[in-house]
């Protein structure tokens, strides 16, 4: 079968192979891959900052994106049948089984040895076919089969925005009604979409013009978009409830502290390069304390995220329809797949590559 693979830390290393086909052992599920979405991960991974092929294995095919339907049931494996349109999660608990990975939270892995479909010692799913474990599988209703590959960075948001309302209700009465979305990318507009059918007034703000499809895509959901070329964030004078810092921009994560409120909450899903510091720390945390807020990072997301994700995957497209399907902007066939890993043009916004 044709699987997509890197050397892992050999930047330039890219290829599509033929390899072996996976056979299903005791409780996994062999999968038919239908698409496969590309985000900043995958490219780190391809340019050699990360990545680990699977113990005994030169390659690591990549890919944790993913859509698939059920293929073949391993031996023992209970509750799917041939033809389900499945996600599977992309984290496996790590094998001290410690107190968070045996809760069914690897998500929060306490060793810091966990693998990562696609990742860090599993092989991904960008392959014609693949396997995983079933106990980490939820299954899609047909009626998501186009965007349902939009469910995995769903739920770095499902994790983000819902951990924000655990620490905020577990702390205080909260009632926000106000949240800032930094960034228009396909966890931004994501974001702005779950925060609007929780019901608060979203802003959205990113580096691109208000007539930008990104743009138009936050202002579908009823959000305001600001271009940060025409209102710097620094001249933002609203404070909001909950600022959701999905650039991975180190200079906008230290800006995003100052734009919550009282009482508020500052969830970071990015990935932030060292940078010379744009701001003093001491006022940082000096508005820390006296202004009661939380800054907290969120990464990956488990089982009951995902399955949480599912129900509001299918919310977003009948609430906002078209906005998922205008996310996915490239959809890149296999014959074509180096395009799927090449830059895009202003206006992408997700690219996703069809098996
Ligand atoms: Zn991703
Ligand atoms: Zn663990």
């Amino acid at each position: 079968m044709k699987a997509i693979t890197v050397t892992p830390g050999a930047s330039g290393s890219l290829a599509l192979k033929e390899v072996e086909e996976p056979v299903p052992k005791r409780g996994e599920l062999l999968l038919r891959v239908l698409r496969v979405g590309v985000c900043g991960t995958d490219m780190d991974i391809v340019s050699g900052f990360y990545g680990q092929a699977p113990a005994g294995s030169p390659y690591l095919i990549i890919g944790h994106e993913s859509l698939s339907r059920v293929e073949r049931v391993g031996p023992g494996t209970r509750g799917f049948e041939e033809g389900d349109l499945v996600v599977p999660t992309v984290r496996r608990k790590c094998p001290e089984d410690c107190l968070n990975c045996r809760a069914g939270e690897s998500d929060m892995c306490l060793t810091g040895h966990y693998r990562e479909h696609g990742i860090k010692g599993l092989h991904g799913f960008a392959s014609e076919l693949s396997i995983t474990d079933s106990s980490f599988v939820v299954k899609l209703p047909e009626a998501l089969s186009e965007v349902g590959v939009l469910l995995e960075p769903l739920t770095i948001v499902e994790k983000g925005v819902g951990q924000a309302f655990l620490i905020q209700e577990a702390r205080m009465k909260w009632k926000p009604k106000t949240a800032l979305v930094l960034g228009s990318g396909p966890v931004g507009l994501l974001a702005t979409a779950l925060l609007r059918l929780r019901g608060l007034q979203v802003t959205t703000v990113a580096r691109k013009p208000s007539d930008s499809l990104k743009a138009k895509l936050a202002s579908l959901t009823g959000a305001s978009y600001v271009d940060v070329g025409e209102t710097p964030l620094s001249s933002m004078e609203d404070r909001f409830d909950l600022v959701f810092e999905a650039t991975g921009s180190t200079s906008v994560a230290l800006e995003a502290q100052n734009l919550s409120g009282t009482n508020g909450v500052v969830s970071f899903v990015g990935i932030y390069r060292s940078q010379a510091g744009t701001e003093d720390a001491g006022k940082v945390f000096t508005n820390l304390v006296l202004g009661n807020r939380v800054y907290f990072g969120s990464v990956n997301a488990n089982l009951s995220y995902f399955r949480e994700g599912v129900a509001d995957l299918a919310r977003i497209e009948k609430r906002f329809q078209g906005l998922l399907g205008r996310i996915i902007t490239d959809k890149v066939p296999l014959s074509k797949w180096e395009e799927a890993y090449s830059p895009k043009s202003g206006d992408a916004v997700k690219t996703v590559l069809q098996f």
